[in-house]
């Protein structure tokens, strides 16, 4: 039982100490870890000789310290609870707290190399049907690999900044015109971190997930789909994704989650041998998805088809090295209710079926001024809620061209 205050019954109690880099008081950025509604400060906590990391934990960003592996990550996660829950510590650690509110959290990692995948069946599949009606709905290659792309790691914003609604070609009646995106949505999707990097030419097996990889952030891939219905034909996502995508602030450790793995669903036609994962699972991660303070759609993370082990292996199979701070993001969480699509392609219909907010407007896509937030929480210990933070963004208009 912590001594924090309120902390204990909290979402972000000793089992959940997700990590962030928090600024105050125009001071240079530090790493902290979430207790309750504070933050600990662990530059501090390390100055003081209170955890030892090397010095990793006096750095502006996790990046040295994910690099650090399993065991580090470990050792320093059961010193924290240590300093959180033993009485003797008090009075040495309760001045490193700061009141969350008082705090600005910004980007927790410097992104490596950013990868999106396709992963949930359901939204794939609708996808399938809203874009190409009576042909099958999920192409030849669907089943066998989990389909990716790379991002722009560049553009990936923590939660809470603004979002300029892109710019960019779309396609019209009377040809190609450019302006501002009018089909501009969210993706509410689960991304993975990567600690621990891996040497060029040498594959990640399916089994090797917990040493690669640190935590998992909430992510919101901000997607133009009129730019990219224009664009994306024959190599995929570019400039109708590339504007923002946002993540949430905390990094939630792998080892926070261990009471949420799930049997995957199960995948036929079999999967070949390097994307045999045994056990077969993932993570019942239940995801939020409010429209200017409207809850729209609940996602849930356990019904993806792809795991997030079977991405590691195959964003890997071909030798491509990983490093600290690559992020790979699951692709659309989708379940199979209109009410539990990520994103608002799917919830509208392509824009037919328009949303009604409760001060009587409908939407079909964002409009400028709207705010979208993606919230989760995972099953912890002893029916404890392991909360996931959230990830916001608010739509500022286009510039002009
Ligand atoms: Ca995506």
């Amino acid at each position: 039982m912590t001594w924090v205050t309120g902390a204990a019954d909290s979402p972000y109690g000793v089992h959940n100490l997700p990590y962030g880099v928090f600024v105050e008081g125009g001071r240079a950025p530090r790493i902290g870890v979430r207790i309750g509604d504070a933050v600990l400060d662990l530059d501090g906590a390390e100055a003081a000789g209170l955890v030892l990391a090397g010095g990793a934990l006096r750095q502006p960003s996790l990046n040295a310290f994910m690099a650090l592996g399993r065991g580090q990550w470990t050792t320093v996660r059961r010193r924290i609870v240590e300093l959180l829950t033993a009485e003797e510590h008090r009075a040495a650690v309760a001045p490193l707290l700061r009141p969350l509110d008082e705090v600005e959290l910004v980007l927790p990692f410097a992104v490596g190399d950013y990868v999106d995948f396709y992963s949930s069946e359901h939204h794939a599949a609708n996808v399938g049907q809203i874009f190409r009606p009576g042909q099958p709905p999920l192409l030849p290659n669907w089943r066998h690999l989990p389909v990716g792309y790379h991002g722009r790691a560049g553009t990936v914003v923590v939660s809470g900044t603004p979002i300029v609604r892109p710019t960019g070609q779309r396609a019209t009646p009377e040809g190609p015109v450019v302006g501002p995106s009018t089909r501009l949505d969210i993706e509410a999707e689960v991304g993975f971190v990567v600690g621990v990097p891996s040497p060029l030419g040498q594959r990640v097996g399916v089994a090797d997930l917990a040493t690669y990889v640190f935590g998992v952030v909430l992510v919101n891939d901000w997607s133009a789909r009129d730019i990219q219905a224009w664009e994306y034909q024959p190599l995929g996502p570019f400039l109708g994704k590339s504007f923002a995508t946002s993540i949430s602030p905390w990094v939630v450790p792998l080892e926070a989650l261990e009471h949420a793995w799930v049997p995957a669903p199960a995948q036929d036609p079999p999967v070949l041998e390097y994307l045999r994962d045994v056990p077969h699972r993932g993570l019942d991660l239940r995801l939020a998805v409010d429209w200017n303070g409207h809850r729209v759609s609940e996602p849930p993370f356990a019904s993806m088809y792809w795991t997030p082990a079977q991405q590691l292996a195959h964003l890997t199979v071909n030798g491509a090295a990983l490093r600290t701070g690559d992020l790979y993001a699951s692709g659309t969480v989708s379940g199979p209710r209109r009410d539990q699509t990520g994103s608002f392609l799917e919830l509208t219909w392509g824009g037919a079926e328009p949303v009604r907010l409760p001060d009587g407007s409908t939407r079909t896509f964002l409009a400028d001024g709207d705010t979208v937030t993606i919230s989760g929480t995972a099953p912890g210990p002893d029916g404890a809620l392991v909360g996931l933070g959230e990830v916001t963004g608010t739509i500022v208009p286009a510039r002009p061209v």
